[in-house]
């Protein structure tokens, strides 16, 4: 009897402690929730309206009065590093690494890590590294740290250490077959300009090896014959481009016709390249072979060259390229001729302004060509065409 009158009474109150332990909870959220500042709004309002500057100092104003709150602190250290603060974000991630809260190991890591980033942007890009290198053994942020130092060791022209750092990273994702076989070209080019030819030789099989496709390896084996004067080889290496990728051919057919010229086989190599423009008529060759058409052909040939490129590549270009070819002609009426060098100059100059080389994933324009692009850092990601 006393049991049941024990469980009568413990029963509720069970209930009791329950539905106080809930109410005491939903009061502490709805409090925490009240108690955050109105600052942060504010920021949040700074930011979605692109006033960065408004949205660090409210930031600021809040991380004063809660000081606990280090994601806070973190995300204003990306604010100041986007705006080019970089001096602020690094007092900001040295601070938080030397003040008196207990972080944990993989909290540490994180705060070094974006004191690394700090560094990189700006310029200081040994103590990034010495930075990354110790993160190499953290649990959570060691592939990040290896990301970055591969972008150092990029910006450095480090590319043996690039080579070591990219193939770490290398996983069933992402193989960095493109970047890798880059490397090696990148040492292979260096090696060139040594002429240290068996470097040139090992570098270039490791490219292409990596990545069959890697254009650039066939480009500096063909140029490395070419120096040592096999121009046949030299010719059916700079030919295999075609089936790497035929978009890069407008990056060789100076140097075939080159080859060629050293065989005395100018015939062959013109014939050859106004076998690319039918292929290929999309090709951006219409300069160089209408200049060698003109010279090493006739006019006529040079003019019916233009006239079937103009419908495939209606540009300015091509136009002025036309009218350069009626000037050249004896036959031009004197009267004609001041207008027609007026308008081709035209054509030129607006072409001058349009023509770029583009970058496929960021959209950048430059009148040199890349291998990496300047600005998003992908290589291959430039169009070898320069294109209005
Ligand atoms: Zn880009």
């Amino acid at each position: 009897m006393n049991l049941i009158v024990l469980w009568l009474l413990v029963t509720p109150l069970f209930f009791a402690f329950g539905w106080i332990a809930g109410r005491i909870d939903m009061k502490t959220v709805v409090k925490d929730a009240k108690r955050l500042p109105k600052r942060l709004y504010d920021s949040i309002d700074s930011l979605i309206e692109h006033k960065t500057g408004i949205a660090c100092d409210n930031i600021r104003d809040v991380i004063e009065q809660e000081p606990q709150l280090t994601e806070l602190q973190l995300s204003l250290g990306k604010l100041y590093r986007n705006r080019g603060e970089n001096d602020l974000a690094i007092k900001l991630h040295n601070k938080l690494l030397n003040s008196q809260f207990i972080f944990s190991n993989d909290e540490r890591d994180l705060i070094r890590l974006e004191l690394a980033r700090d560094f990189q942007n700006a310029g200081l890009i040994d103590r990034s590294e010495s930075l990354l290198l110790k993160l190499l053994d953290s649990e959570l942020y060691s592939n990040r740290a290896q990301e970055l130092l591969l972008d150092i060791y990029q910006q450095d022209k480090n590319w043996l250490y690039a080579i070591e750092t990219a193939k770490k990273l290398s996983n069933s994702n992402y193989n960095f077959h493109t970047e890798l076989a880059q490397f090696n070209c990148e040492l292979a080019q260096e090696a060139l300009i040594k002429s240290d030819n068996d470097s040139v030789i090992k570098y270039i099989t490791q490219a292409l090896e990596i990545n069959r496709k890697c254009v650039r390896a066939n480009m500096l084996l063909g140029e490395l014959f070419f120096n040592q004067e096999q121009y046949e080889k030299a010719i059916a290496t700079w030919q295999l481009i075609e089936k790497q990728n035929y978009l890069y051919l407008p990056k060789v057919v100076d140097k075939i016709f080159d080859a060629y010229t050293r065989l005395n086989k100018i015939k062959e190599g013109l014939t050859l390249i106004k076998g690319y423009t039918k292929l290929y008529p999309k090709l951006n060759l219409c300069d160089f072979l209408y200049s060698k058409l003109s010279t090493y052909d006739n006019l006529d040939s040079a003019l019916e060259y233009l006239r079937d490129t103009i419908r495939n590549q209606p540009t300015s270009k091509v136009a002025s390229l036309m009218i350069d070819s009626y000037i050249s002609r004896a036959d031009l009426s004197p009267e004609i001729r001041p207008d027609a060098e007026l308008i081709k100059n035209i054509l030129s100059k607006y072409h001058e302004q349009l023509a770029n080389y583009r970058c496929g994933r960021c959209n950048f324009k430059s009148k040199t060509f890349f291998w990496q692009c300047p600005a998003c850092y992908e290589w291959e990601s430039i169009n070898p065409n320069y294109v209005e």
